[in-house]
């Protein structure tokens, strides 16, 4: 799975000031992309990303899908070519994986940042996703120098399973589009339109966590139902496109999501008795154990967001 994406900064006063996000069909194999404006105190920063599951002979080349963007930005820009000036072209492919975040491979050394995919593969945040974990993985290295739990193995817990990132792969799945697969020119456009529109109505408690790319299971669970019940012909033709097999895949790590929230909603009240049956065993790494898997849970159900 991989993104593309091209960048260009355009410093044109005409160009509206407030960030855009639109989502633009290409040609049939190149999948949905996103355009994505931003206003920077010199410019303006245009990208557009396009998210392929995979690779394939058959996908247009970079200097196609270049040539698209540069057909589709005056439309979504509202803005002739002739009028820019441009400062800067950018692309590039961003790889992101399935089975994220990325274990380690050897002992004593851990990634951290994008070459570790603690980002979701939606959203291009990966500064923002280090940011956020930097508390987690500060406390945790700490600890596991203290103790001398540097193992791959050990490291591992660090690197640990986090529901809410891979319940995101879905997503990412219902906004591309297979090689051989065709779908309605609108269909991923209605489908994002629709979930927006729900998580806006729903109010900030709902819409800011997925902004800033926290997944909980009670927003995502009431986008999910809402959804379906405002909309639910915007949700069946997802169904074929990314398959039954990533269905059922991803009902597991939506089940997952449900047990990490419930466990985190009941750790407080069983912590002090795991922390002494944990001081109560000879080895340190049982302690540091526990305290990897708090901090997983709190992250991994999105409770490290505490709004802003
Ligand atoms: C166009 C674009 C827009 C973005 N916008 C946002 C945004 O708005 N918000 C956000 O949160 N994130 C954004 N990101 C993502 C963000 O930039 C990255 O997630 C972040 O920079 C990752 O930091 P890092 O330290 O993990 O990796 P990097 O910043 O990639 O740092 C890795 C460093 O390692 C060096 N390196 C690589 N290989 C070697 C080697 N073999 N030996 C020595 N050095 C090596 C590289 O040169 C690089 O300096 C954006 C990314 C792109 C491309």
């Amino acid at each position: 799975m991989a993104f593309v994406w091209w960048s260009a900064p355009a410093p044109v006063a005409s160009i509206a000031t407030k960030p855009v996000i639109c989502s633009v069909r290409l040609r049939p194999c190149a999948t949905n992309a996103n355009t994505f404006g931003r206003p920077f105190r010199r410019g303006r920063s245009h990208d557009l990303f396009v998210h392929l599951p995979g690779c394939h002979p058959d996908r247009p080349s970079l200097e196609a899908l270049f040539d698209d963007y540069f057909e589709l930005m005056p439309a979504y820009q509202q803005v002739e070519l002739e009028q820019l000036e441009f400062r800067r072209a950018l692309f590039g492919i961003l790889p992101a994986y399935r089975q994220s975040p990325l274990k380690p491979t050897w002992n004593r050394i851990l990634q951290v940042g994008d070459s570790s995919g603690t980002q979701s593969p939606l959203s291009f945040g990966g500064f923002g996703a280090l940011l956020r974990h930097l508390e987690r993985l500060v406390t945790s290295l700490d600890e596991a120098l203290r103790a001398d739990c540097l193992s791959r193995s050990d490291l591992a817990w660090i690197n640990g399973y986090q529901p809410n990132l891979s319940v995101t792969w879905l997503f990412q799945r219902a906004m591309s589009v297979g090689v051989n697969q065709r779908v309605a020119p609108n269909q991923i456009n209605d489908l994002l339109s629709t979930v927006f529109q729900v998580m806006d109505a729903s109010g900030d408690a709902v819409l800011k966590p997925f902004l800033q790319d926290v997944v909980q299971f009670s927003a995502l669970t009431q986008t999910l139902v809402k959804t379906g019940w405002a909309a639910p012909g915007a949700i069946a033709p997802v169904i074929p496109q990314v398959g039954l097999g990533a269905l059922l895949n991803w009902s597991g790590h939506y089940g997952a999501l449900a047990g990490y929230s419930l466990l985190h909603a009941i750790t407080p009240g069983v912590m002090p008795r795991l922390e002494a049956l944990a001081q109560s065993s000879s080895s340190p790494a049982n302690s540091l154990r526990l305290h990897q898997w708090r901090a997983l849970l709190r992250y991994g159900s999105g409770n490290d967001y505490h709004g802003g």
